[in-house]
């Protein structure tokens, strides 16, 4: 009898552990089935048939960028637009993470819950498209001359991103034999997209944070007067110097002429809590998902500077650094009376049955009160009009500052153009790069000039 007793106790038991066993496989499938079948060490899918079965990617003007004919992964016949999307795309080696290729490869192959990743081979792959225009990245590609770094166009009202390119490249068809081997460095940061994942001193970019810092905690900051005699020379002896000898100025002037002297002053007497509060408000410090990309985060850390060092701070300069779509979303958050859409890339992933994968869409955050913001927007548009000037950007009405982010050493600064159109029919931000450029003015802003006379051909 006790034999029994204690025989079924231990069935009991058995039952118990053996539903518990199922009940955690079962959830664990569902919540990383996709994983598990698109885990690099699943051969079924990543032996020689690695890609075959991918879907089309287009992009939002139905321009074919990638698709599979006959099992091989093929491009667009536009060589340009290979480069300029290249790592938007990704390769099929999986070197640029952030790519569809990568993020996506479990809709791209058709993988679903019930069939797993039989899908695709029933003849359900799925089109991946984009809100990027290709056209317009090649054009943003070509205007960066081959020199290094990133051009990105977002519509601050819907979140999607329009041009997204970042360079080096390289054609995806033809890669280069010495990619991996070259010791020159022109393949530097060749897989990563650097409007997403790139970050950069921002130099006097970051000007329009320490303006709306002056603004929200300086109280007579717009009539106040400032002098400039070349350079600052902070309490603790500190000199910070100025690009130019700009006498006395308003603060309007001091931000349309880039004052180092008046930021740097400023910067001091708005204190480190506040300054660096103002630039975590602003989104510079923070990363956020932009269709399953991570983006960098950027520093701004003033908790051990000293004057001098907030002074540099507040020109852009000290140990400062942003990614490039965090200062275009800033720049959104401010042509949008304080509330930044998040960019997105991705319109769409829907299997050939109709059946929607994913959707891409986008969130919003308030990062600026309405006052501050406006405030903003017309000195920023004073910058364009009173001293950038207007004629280079024909009719686009924009509003914007420029960067000559000083990188150390020999190297020439990083230049730098960043604002967005102000125009209610215009509703884009943008964000430019040029990595040892020089002058933002010189190099960075003719060639978002470029693209948007471009684009507002058509949009
Ligand atoms: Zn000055």
């Amino acid at each position: 009898m006790r034999i029994t007793i204690n025989r079924s106790k231990m069935l009991y038991l058995l039952v118990i552990a053996f539903m518990g066993g199922l009940t955690i496989l079962l959830v664990s499938l569902f919540a990383n089935g996709r994983t598990y079948a698109m885990h690099t060490a699943n051969r079924h899918l990543y032996g020689s048939s690695a890609v075959e079965s991918f879907g089309l990617i287009e992009d939002r003007n139905g321009v074919m960028l990638a698709d599979t004919k006959n099992k091989k992964r093929v491009y667009s016949s536009d060589q340009g637009i290979r480069r300029a999307l290249l790592q938007t795309i990704g390769d099929t080696s999986f070197y640029i993470s952030s790519g569809v290729h990568n993020t996506f490869k479990s809709e791209l192959t058709g993988f679903n819950m019930i069939w797993g990743i039989n899908s695709a081979a029933s003849g359900s792959k799925s089109n991946l498209k984009l809100t990027l225009d290709a056209k317009l990245c090649k054009t943003a590609l070509n205007a960066l001359e081959g020199q290094k770094g990133t051009v990105g166009v977002y519509n601050y009202k819907t979140g999607e991103v329009i041009v997204m390119v970042s360079s080096p490249t390289y054609d995806i068809s033809n890669k280069p034999s010495d990619i991996n081997t070259d010791k020159s460095g022109k393949y530097d940061g060749v897989y990563l997209n650097k409007l997403l994942s790139g970050v950069y001193v921002p130099g006097s970019v970051f000007k329009t944070v320490t303006a709306a810092a002056a603004i929200e905690n300086i109280p007579d900051v717009m009539t106040r007067k400032f002098n400039c005699a070349g350079q600052y020379k902070a309490p603790d002896g500190g000199v910070i110097k100025c690009m130019g000898t700009h006498g006395t100025i308003s603060f309007e002037k001091a931000l349309n002429v880039s004052c180092n002297s008046a930021f740097a002053q400023l910067a001091i007497e708005i204190g480190k809590e506040k300054l660096q509060k103002t630039a975590e408000k602003m989104g510079l410090t923070q990363s956020f998902v932009c269709d399953r990309v991570n983006t960098a985060k950027g520093n701004v850390d003033l908790s051990e500077a000293g004057p001098a060092s907030l002074g540099w701070a507040g020109i852009g300069q000290h140990t400062i650094l942003v990614s490039p779509v965090a200062v275009m979303r800033m720049m959104g958050a401010i042509a949008n009376g304080g509330k930044a859409v998040n960019p997105y890339f991705v319109e769409s992933v829907i299997q050939n049955d109709g059946t929607v994968l994913y959707k891409g869409g986008s969130s919003s955050e308030k990062l600026l009160n309405v006052t501050t913001a406006n405030t903003l927007k017309s000195l920023l548009r004073s910058n364009v009009k009173n001293y950038y000037g207007d004629s280079r950007f024909k009719g686009l009405e924009l509003c914007a500052k420029t960067g000559t982010a000083e990188v150390g050493g020999e190297k020439s600064p990083h230049a730098w153009f960043a604002g967005f159109s102000q125009r209610e029919d215009f509703p884009y931000a943008f964000v430019c790069i040029v990595e040892n450029g020089g002058s933002g003015s010189g190099t960075a802003a003719p060639i978002i000039s470029r693209v948007l006379r471009e684009m507002d051909k058509t949009y």
